[in-house]
């Protein structure tokens, strides 16, 4: 017997609906490059990302096409978030902080027909510009009303322009198949180029309903949210997507992402959530500690943190020296991100205060609709809280594959499990914690360094024999890059000759910031480095 429900489809159009009739009252605030704060209202929102959804279809953007946005996290890139998949089309965010080659690579390989860019970024887009195949740029500015708008360089169009001469009556929601592509991202991997993940509508919607569950993050139509996490990864975490569904009012940092200026924010906008990498909160745990009575953040209900491991201290830190409340998350680019969430059940409701801690130190369950297990040498381990594994998950908002990739396939098992590529345990409650990561990225304040391509570049030094790049403890950026290298015999190299060899080659974060010399680097038995043998030996590395 079938069930007798509706075959509703669930698309992001339903969302400005949805927002323009029950929630139209809500603020949308965002800190502009200048500084000043543009608000408006999410009646304003709809309006002006059905005239974007209007323009776009005028410039000649079809059904299943890529839009690429370079922009930081502003009222404007949240028109895009929404219009773009609006018209069936599909919102590609592209990482400000890559190298100009491998942004030219993503945008490229994404099929990026329209790119929508920052003024402020034009320099970064010029770099690329020759190399683009996208047909026509459009600038995106945030100019204070009564102020003259900039200049836009010649071939490009501004986008306030175009919003002014789409007229809004003319936009009609696609009519769109759950399944289809709204939205994509680029993933970095040790080998080979990065890879595309493609997020259906559906799994867009799905996992916009998982973040407003009050045992996940608990996005409501009271909270305040920011989002300090870029627009560009993993599209904000899905928040933006969320906050539309429930009628939270959104705050947006724009670029300034320091500790005094998201703090001003905080407190100006009573801000309730916020989430982001761990590098960000213990710069903002440094900031609060040197201006205790500065900020009334008594409206903070949770900062969501993710995307590294939050160490136990900061959580506590935070939690005693200024009542604020860490969630720590896990999640991955292929996962839309969310997969676990750590909160204290009332299974725990007798645990000490260094128990809690512990079990929030962890990355946290699985969340409603994912599931996990974990694997080593072909069995799956057992959820003892010491076995550990590779962690494999699945969903509805978890990737079944590659975009237009041979690469990747490798983490699709047989039976229709994503594996993660992090080596966990996973306790008789459920908890996960990430032991290790089955690769060697370097993780420098909560972006990716590929390890193999520093590595390989190193290696065509003349002076330079082997070298093997590995991550070392930095007190700000939580993990930064250290080369062991062997000298090419009778030569000798230095840090500066290192990170000038590299430098043409690599965003200035990737450099090394130290060099160890050593006479070989261990092998494993099919010649690869052993890259877990040189973790140990410099465990105790210290970088500031
Ligand atoms: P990305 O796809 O760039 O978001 O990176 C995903 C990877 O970040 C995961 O596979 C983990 O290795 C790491 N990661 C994400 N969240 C956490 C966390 N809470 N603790 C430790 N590592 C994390």
């Amino acid at each position: 017997m079938q069930g007798l429900m509706m075959d509703y489809q669930l698309t992001l159009p339903t969302l400005l609906e949805r927002a323009e009739a029950l929630y139209s009252y809500r603020e949308i605030v965002t800190r502009r490059p200048d500084k000043s704060l543009h608000r408006y209202t999410v009646g304003e929102f709809v309006q002006r990302t059905r005239r974007l959804a209007v323009a776009l279809v005028d410039l000649g953007v079809r059904p299943g096409q890529r839009v690429g946005t370079l922009a930081w996290n502003h009222y404007q890139h949240l028109e895009a978030y929404l219009g773009i998949p609006a018209i069936g089309a599909v919102l590609h965010t592209l990482n400000l902080r890559l190298h100009a080659d491998d942004l030219a690579y993503i945008a490229n390989h994404g099929g990026d027909r329209v790119i929508l860019v920052d003024e402020v970024l034009l320099p970064l887009l010029e770099q690329i510009r020759d190399r683009l195949e996208a047909e026509t740029i459009v600038v995106m500015s945030q100019v204070p009303e009564g102020e003259s708008p900039p200049e836009i360089p010649s071939g490009m169009l501004d986008y306030e322009e175009l919003l002014a001469a789409a007229d809004p009556d003319r936009y009609t929601p696609a009519d769109l198949d759950e399944n289809a592509a709204a939205a994509m991202c680029y993933t970095s991997g040790t080998t080979g180029k990065p890879k595309g993940v493609v997020y259906s509508h559906r799994s867009t919607m799905l996992h916009a309903m998982a973040i407003g569950m009050s045992d996940l993050v608990g996005v409501r139509e009271r909270t305040s949210y920011l989002p300090v996490v870029p627009m560009f990864h993993v599209n904000a975490w899905g928040t933006p997507f969320c906050c539309l569904m429930v009628g939270a009012k959104q705050v947006f940092p724009g670029p300034h992402l320091d500790a005094a200026s998201l703090c001003d924010l905080f407190e100006r906008e009573r801000v309730t959530m916020t989430a982001g990498v761990p590098t960000i909160w213990m710069g903002i745990l440094d900031h609060l500690d040197a201006n205790p009575d500065k900020y009334d953040l008594s409206c903070m209900e949770m900062m969501l943190v993710g995307g590294a491991a939050a160490p136990p201290k900061m959580i506590a830190d935070f939690e005693q020296r200024h009542g604020l409340h860490v969630v720590h998350a896990w999640g991955m680019t292929e996962t839309s991100p969310l997969g676990t969430v750590s909160h204290v059940g009332p299974a725990n409701d007798g645990a000490s205060e260094q128990e809690r801690l512990a079990l929030r130190a962890k990355q946290g369950r699985m969340v409603p609709l994912v599931e996990i297990r974990a694997r080593a040498d072909d069995a799956l381990v057992p959820w003892d809280g010491k076995s550990i594994g590779e962690l494999e998950v699945r969903g509805p908002w978890v990737a079944s594959a590659y975009y237009d990739s041979e690469q990747g396939t490798e983490a699709f098992t047989d039976d229709g499990w994503f594996r993660t590529g992090d080596v966990v345990s996973i306790d008789p409650q459920g908890y996960v914690c990430i032991v290790d990561r089955a690769k060697d990225l370097i993780k420098s304040g909560g972006e990716w360094i590929s390890s193999i391509a520093l590595e390989n570049a190193l290696m065509g030094h003349p002076a330079i024999a082997e070298a093997a790049v590995i991550p070392v403890h930095h007190a700000k950026w939580i993990e930064r890059p250290l080369a062991v290298i062997v000298p090419v015999e009778g030569k000798s190299v230095t840090l500066d000759e290192v990170r000038s060899f590299l430098q043409p080659h690599f965003a200035s974060w990737w450099l090394p910031d130290a060099i160890e010399i050593t006479d070989a680097i261990p092998r494993t038995s099919t010649g690869k480095f052993k890259k877990a043998v040189l973790r140990e030996t410099y465990k105790n590395y210290r970088l500031e």
